[in-house]
């Protein structure tokens, strides 16, 4: 993946602000941050996206992320913690590497990130029937 910008950051052709390394994961700052300490979690072999990255892989990148979540709510007296991660450009995946969003929030942010609107009973039903 010669033009993918994480694997660049990875092979050390592009610079980050470097939080975690191990031998498997790579995590560093967003430079687009939606909040103070917004990092990037990524694993150091390129997959796309959760349909394509291995399952042990997956489990250990999500227990990096609760690693990480606990560390920005203690050194960054965050009130909560966002864990977001887009696959496919619906989804507004941009980067196609997979990775996973850690995002301190702080009380009374004003951050919006999902929110829904209520659904008739019988709408919800009908979804219900298409996924199970
Ligand atoms: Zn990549």
């Amino acid at each position: 993946m010669e033009e993918c910008i994480f694997c660049k950051i990875i092979r050390g052709e592009l610079p980050c602000h470097k939080i975690y390394e191990d031998e498997k994961i790579l995590a560093f700052l967003d430079i687009n941050p939606i909040s103070k300490g917004h990092t990037l979690i990524i694993p150091k072999e390129h997959y796309v996206d959760i349909f394509d990255i291995p399952k042990d892989l997956l489990k250990y990148i999500s227990s990096i992320s609760q690693k990480l979540s606990k560390n920005h709510m203690e050194k960054l007296k965050a009130d909560g913690i966002n864990i977001l991660q887009s696959n496919k450009p619906a989804a507004n995946q941009v980067i196609i590497h997979y990775h996973i969003h850690v995002i301190p929030r702080y009380n009374d942010d004003g951050i919006i990130l999902l929110h829904g609107t209520k659904k008739q009973e019988s709408d919800l039903k009908k979804v219900l029937q298409e996924l199970t």
